[in-house]
Formats: structure tokens, C-alpha cells, sequence
């Protein structure tokens, strides 16, 4: 046996009270996209976890192409997960899988350059001004217009569409509201109001999304949270436990939690999905570490920004006439459980109506760079996803995840539309604004 299938051998070991009732009943089957789309069990969660065992009890070699093609096509959408009457850890085991592929075969360059550009702050800040300006002078949006569909140009036009996708969305005008905003209800509720709370900046957030990251900020001091700033936080990490670098995501992790520790802040406050899902998840990254008792600490501290939003009201905002096309993301649904959350801070805002998307608690392909790395079977995943966001009619798509939002909108640019697509969060800041709280 490989020191890589040892260590996977290991993990399993560690996991083996949840794994051993796999009772191969198949319930996870339907909930899975890449099954669903590709119909080989192989591609179905209870086929992984065979190749999985495979290798650990040494009848499959993990570098053969049976392994690395099933577990790298994985979305790690974890929809398996809620599904499974046995409380089998997909998602923990899938991370430890994929270290176990990447040490015997490394990731194709493009996933490699992304990683090693997150895990750096220097480096993803020089990304992230470049994106930046190729956003602000148009040329991303061009380029969705200009390049073709197939090969490099079409990865790289994907790129650029989902970097133009992070564009400011163009809300309904809908006015002033002619509502006194003094009427407005106070913030109510135990949990959150008066208590402490810093918020995560994130890589992709602050680089591309930091004017959602200032609206978390304004949105929960509206309801009557004491916001903190904490210093010499960094990107939570889970981009890099997805690709299977667990050694970077807990060198990121560490950071965090001491960053956080520092500041003395109740709460961690978290607006992307996917970040929120991994911070949850840090003693299960620290396991065995000598860290694993203050990860398992600081993660009972970090929330949703709309989990903290919902527990203090979320104070009701001035009229935005709009409606939107809400989807679950899958870090936020299937991770954390939080499904009803997001749309109460969406209601929160008169005039606005809320589309949930059908099937919206399946991926929507995004799933990192999914797209590029995989554009045949990402492109059917997130066609459908765009296909029913479109059936909605409604004026924007509404996801609270970074990835989403890209892959989302980088969709609906490349079908032609406009593509406008926002963070509850942002929508409640702009009814906040127009409710007058920030004067
Ligand atoms: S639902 Fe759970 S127990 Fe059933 S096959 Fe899938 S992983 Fe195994
Ligand atoms: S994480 Fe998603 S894509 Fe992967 S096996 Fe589970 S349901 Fe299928």
C-alpha cells in the first residue's frame, strides 16, 4: 500500500463508525448531479465511496485512471449528504481523497496556478487588481462578446464571463419609497443583537465582491451588531481542501483562527457559502491536530450572515420593487442546513418577490473553476441551472455564494442577457440605503 492510500486507508479508519452502515441502499443516487447527467455509478456517490475503498484495502491503484477521473468529476456539491440514512461524511472523505490523488498524480496546471495564487495574499491581490481593471475598462464583458465557444477561447471566455459577472448589478429604480422609514420594525431577537462580530473578508470577496463584504458590515450594525474590524485574516481555505491541498487549507485555517481569536469577537459573520461550509468544518480539517480543540471552538462561533441577520429581525427596510430568482447554494443547503434564513433577509424588503428557482438544491455547476476544468459536463450542469433561473421571468438571480453568483451569471451573459445577479445581503444594504438607517 502507497503512503497515500495509507493515509485515505487511515481517514476511513477514523470514519469507519459512519462508513461501515453504507448500506449500499442507492438513496443518495437521484440527488447526484454528475449520476444524473452521466448515468454511471462510478459518477454516483456510492460508486466513489467503492473506489474509495477500493484503494484503501489496496485492490485499485490510486493513480489509475478508474480513481482520479471519478473523484476529480465530483462537484463536492455534498447534495449526497443529506440524503443518506447512514450519516456517511461524503464531503470529509471526498477532501481526503482527493489529497490522496493529488499526491500520486498532480492536479492539471490551471487548478494547480489557482491554488497556489489563493494561498498567497500577494499573488491573489495582483490577480484580483488585474480583474479589477479588466472589469472596470470593459474588456471582460468584451471579451464574452468577442471570443468563440470551443477550445482555450471558450475557457477563456467562461473566465471572463464570470469575472464580468461580478459586476455591479443594475437594480430596479422602483423610486423612493413614499413609506416613513421611522415605521420600520425595530431589530428584535437574543442571539445577535449587541453582541460582537468581525467579518471574513475572503479571497474571492475581497478581490471581486468587496462591496458585498461592506454591506455585511452596514447590514448587521443596522440590526444592532457591534462590528469589528480583524486584521491579518485570510482566505478560509476551502478552495485548497476541495483541490486536495489539506496541508495549505490548514495553514489558511490556522490563520483564521488565530486572527479571530485575536480580536475577541463573538461571532464570525460569513457571506459566502462555500467559506462559511469550510470554517464550520475546521476541527474536522484539524482531526487528530493539536489545533483540532480551538478549530472545534471557533467554528461553533462562525455563522451565516444571514443566520446572525435572521436572529436579530432582520429590521424591515424601504420598498424595493423587484422580484428575484433565489437558489439555494449548495455549501449553504446541503453543508450548513441553512435553507429559509436568506429568504427571510430577502423579505425583509417590501416589494420584493421571491422566485425560488426549480430544483434549487442542485448545483449550479459552479463548484470553483468547474467550468474550465470541466466545460462538457459543467456547461450541461449549469445550462440547466441557467435554463431555470430564465423560467423564473423574474428581474435578477439571487444566490448567496461568490462561485454561484460567477457561475450563474457568467451563464446568463453568455446566453445574451444581461446577466444581473446579487447577495441578499446587497439587496437588503440597498433598501437599507434608501430607508435612510446609514445617515
Ligand atoms: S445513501 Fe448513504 S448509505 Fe445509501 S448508498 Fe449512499 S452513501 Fe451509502
Ligand atoms: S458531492 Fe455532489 S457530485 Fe459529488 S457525489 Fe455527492 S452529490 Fe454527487
Amino acid at each position: 500500500m502507497t503512503t497515500a492510500s495509507a493515509r485515505l486507508a487511515g481517514a476511513l479508519e477514523a470514519q469507519r463508525e459512519r462508513l461501515l452502515p453504507c448500506v449500499h441502499c442507492g438513496f443518495c443516487l437521484p440527488a447526484c448531479p454528475t449520476y444524473n447527467r452521466l448515468g454511471d455509478e462510478n459518477d454516483s456517490p456510492r460508486g466513489r465511496l467503492h473506489l474509495m475503498k477500493a484503494v484503501v484495502e489496496g485492490r485499485l491503484d490510486p493513480a489509475s485512471d478508474a480513481f482520479q477521473v471519478h473523484i476529480d468529476r465530483c462537484l463536492g456539491c455534498r447534495a449526497c449528504e443529506p440524503v443518506c440514512p447512514s450519516g456517511v461524511e461524503y464531503g470529509t472523505l471526498l477532501e481526503l481523497a482527493r489529497e490522496t490523488a493529488a499526491e500520486v498524480r498532480p492536479p492539471d496546471l490551471l487548478t494547480r496556478a489557482l491554488l497556489t495564487v489563493m494561498g498567497s495574499r500577494i499573488l491573489r491581490s495582483a490577480l484580483f487588481l488585474g480583474g479589477r481593471m479588466m472589469r472596470a475598462t470593459g474588456l471582460a464583458r468584451g471579451a464574452v462578446r468577442r471570443l468563440g465557444r470551443d477550445g482555450v477561447a471558450g475557457k477563456l471566455r467562461f473566465a471572463m464571463a464570470m469575472l464580468s459577472a461580478t459586476e455591479e448589478p443594475r437594480f430596479p429604480d422602483g423610486g423612493v419609497s413614499s413609506e416613513s422609514p421611522l415605521s420600520a420594525e425595530e431589530p428584535v431577537g437574543p442571539t445577535a443583537v449587541g453582541a460582537t462580530v468581525g467579518v471574513l473578508d475572503g479571497c474571492v470577496q475581497d478581490g471581486l465582491y468587496r462591496r458585498i463584504n461592506e454591506a455585511t458590515a452596514r447590514t448587521l450594525d443596522a440590526n444592532g451588531l457591534d462590528v469589528r474590524v480583524v486584521t491579518r485574516q485570510d482566505c478560509c481555505g476551502a478552495l485548497h481542501a476541495h483541490g486536495g491541498d489539506l496541508t495549505m487549507a490548514r495553514r489558511l485555517a490556522r490563520r483564521n483562527i488565530e486572527a479571530f481569536e485575536r480580536s475577541g469577537v463573538e461571532w464570525v459573520a460569513v457571506n459566502a457559502a462555500g467559506c462559511g461550509a469550510a470554517m464550520k468544518e475546521y476541527g474536522t480539517l484539524f482531526e487528530g491536530d493539536a489545533m483540532e480543540a480551538r478549530a472545534r471552538a471557533f467554528s461553533k462561533h462562525v455563522r451565516d450572515v444571514s443566520e446572525l441577520l435572521a436572529s436579530a429581525g432582520p429590521r424591515t427596510g424601504a420598498r424595493v420593487e423587484c422580484s428575484v430568482a433565489y437558489d439555494h447554494p449548495c455549501h449553504l443547503m446541503h453543508a450548513q442546513g441553512v435553507t429559509t434564513e436568506p429568504i427571510r433577509v430577502l423579505e425583509a424588503i417590501p416589494g420584493v418577490e421571491v422566485r425560488v428557482v426549480a430544483n434549487a438544491d442542485e448545483c449550479c455547476g459552479g463548484a470553483g473553476i468547474y467550468g474550465m476544468t470541466h466545460p462538457d459536463l459543467g456547461s450541461r450542469i449549469g445550462g440547466d441551472k441557467v435554463a431555470a433561473v430564465r423560467e423564473t421571468g423574474a428581474d435578477l438571480a439571487c444566490t448567496p455564494n461568490p462561485g454561484c453568483m460567477m457561475q450563474i451569471g457568467a451563464g446568463l451573459r453568455i446566453e445574451g442577457g444581461t446577466g444581473e445577479v446579487t447577495h441578499p445581503v446587497e439587496l437588503l444594504d440597498r433598501s437599507y440605503q434608501r430607508a435612510g438607517y446609514y445617515r
